[in-house]
């Protein structure tokens, strides 16, 4: 069937314009923040969980596959649409499904939609002297049904956990376009808990089109502290040594020299232009606490060399070096056109010595490195920056990324801290999976999605999906 009547379809379900098979719009959801592109037959805007279901209910009548999308800022092509049986697949947008439809601040609990922005979320809340904790350095322009799919981290998962821990219970509608509740507002509800195989589970189980949130007390004191180093490696042994004191500050993140130098000529935040390495240290919580434990950190970095320990001095100052850490991307143009950021996990102990090979994977392939990362939980993110203009570069950065990630698992990390697996990394999951660990994984979104239209080629290897199972015997990748 050609798309012409999954698009006539899909506009007497919808509203004509909200269905667009353009070729602009077309080539503009064919690709998310990542450097992969994909192809889309037809790009959909719901407004309800029935304009959902029915959207759904028409691309798999069609047999064509489906595609969840939030804001389409994912790193690792989960929103990139690949299609199955040689059709292309029906991307399924949610940002304008973008209501916080009910607040109860006594149970600190939200019901939203998929659309809502994570910061605005956290801004309709705060005069109740609440937030959502999950603060991704892309909170201003990603989705909460985003984070749920890549159970999204940021700087202050640190002590908050990532978006898993704040989810209580998702609406979903699946492929047959019936919807399911996962979870609930029961701190034990009963049964199996699907809701926590959902989140994270990259648009592959169905489209979360309503989302309890945990809303979490902001917190009554704040110290934000920066402290700078002469040596990478003095700023990273502060990091393990912070945790190994018994301190868990709310976010510890870290910044490189190159990093640094550039954050600083574009947005003058007052970084020292100057250092090796920085780390952004917070503590929040009672006043008496956050002194101790602001005071603990300062200690543990100056016995580790820091230069020097600067507390904000108040909220603007607090503003303004977050702007400095959360703005990097946005500098980055400065000096390359494109940048490739990774996302691997490393054993604290071993963040210094990775970082200097990771360092020496770029020189080998004459690629420039920025390394800015959530250091209190081992989440390293390399930045490789490039021209994609120039002639076999491309080549080059894949092959770096692929290097770097080989060299993180190799020192006891995992793929992925919070980006996700999406299309990037589904080949290097047999790195850290067993073929009975990948045949549970498979089993699991085939409950979900017998026939496989969920966002096909996501997360797991090839020769792992659904329809290839019954032929595949159990333990065939070990
Ligand atoms: C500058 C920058 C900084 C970033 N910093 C961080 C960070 O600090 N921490 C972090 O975790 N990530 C970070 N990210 C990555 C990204 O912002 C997050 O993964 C975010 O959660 C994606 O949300 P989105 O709305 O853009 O989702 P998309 O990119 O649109 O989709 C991501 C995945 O979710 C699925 N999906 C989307 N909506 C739904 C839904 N309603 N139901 C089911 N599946 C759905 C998609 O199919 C896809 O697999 C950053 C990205 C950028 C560009």
């Amino acid at each position: 069937m050609t798309i012409d009547s999954v698009v006539r379809e899909l506009r007497g379900a919808l509203h004509a314009s909200r269905v667009r098979d353009g070729a602009l719009e077309l080539s503009l959801y064919a690709r998310d923040a990542s450097v992969i592109e994909g192809k889309a037959a037809a790009v959909c805007f719901p407004v309800s969980t029935e304009e959902v279901q029915a959207a759904v209910r028409i691309a798999v009548a069609h047999g064509r596959a489906v595609v969840p999308r939030g804001s389409g800022t994912g790193l690792s092509g989960g929103a990139v649409p690949r299609g199955s049986d040689g059709l292309d697949p029906v991307v399924i947008v949610t940002t304008k499904m973008d209501r916080i439809l009910e607040v109860n601040a006594e149970e600190r609990v939200a019901w939203v939609e998929p659309g809502v922005l994570n910061l605005d979320l956290t801004n309709a809340i705060s005069h109740l002297g609440l937030h959502f904790a999950p603060d991704p350095s892309s909170q201003s322009a990603c989705t909460v049904g985003g984070n749920v799919a890549n159970n999204a981290g940021g700087p202050h998962c640190l002590a908050y956990g990532v978006t898993s821990a704040h989810v209580l219970a998702v609406e979903v509608v699946l492929p047959n376009g019936e919807t399911a509740l996962l979870g609930g507002l029961d701190p034990e509800p009963p049964g199996y808990d699907l809701r926590g195989l959902f989140v994270g589970s990259e648009g592959c189980m169905g489209i979360a089109t309503r989302i309890a949130v945990r809303l979490t007390p902001s917190a009554p004191a704040i110290k934000t502290l920066l402290a700078d180093f002469t040596s990478l490696d003095d700023a990273a042994r502060t990091v393990g040594d912070v945790i190994a004191a018994g301190v868990i500050p709310a976010a510890m993140e870290m910044m490189d020299a190159r990093f640094v130098e550039v954050i600083e000529r574009s947005l003058h935040v007052g970084f020292p232009p100057d250092a090796a390495a920085m780390l952004l240290v917070e503590t929040d919580g009672l006043a008496a606490g956050t002194e101790a434990a602001a005071s603990a950190i300062r200690s543990i970095a100056e016995a580790n060399g820091a230069r020097s320990v600067r507390v904000a001095a108040d909220a603007e100052e607090r503003a303004l070096l977050w702007k400095g850490r959360k703005s990097a991307f946005g500098a980055i143009a400065l000096i390359a056109p494109n940048y490739y950021l990774h996302d691997t996990v490393v054993p604290r102990t071993r963040l210094a010595e990775v970082l200097r090979r990771i360092n020496d994977i770029a020189d080998a392939h004459q690629l420039a490195l920025l390394n800015v990362f959530h250091a209190g939980d081992g989440n390293l993110h390399p930045l490789l920056l490039f021209d994609k203009r120039v002639a076999g570069t491309m080549e080059r950065v894949l092959d770096a990324g692929k290097q770097i990630i080989r060299v993180c698992v190799d020192a006891g990390g995992v793929l992925s801290g919070e980006h996700g697996i999406g299309l990037e990394k589904t080949e290097f999951m047999p790195w850290i999976f067993s073929g009975s660990d990948l045949d549970a994984q498979a089993r699991a979104r085939c409950a979900f999605d017998p026939e496989h239209r969920f966002n096909p080629h996501k997360v797991l290897p090839a020769g792992s999906q659904c329809g290839d199972l019954r032929s595949i015997p159990r333990g065939a990748w070990t």
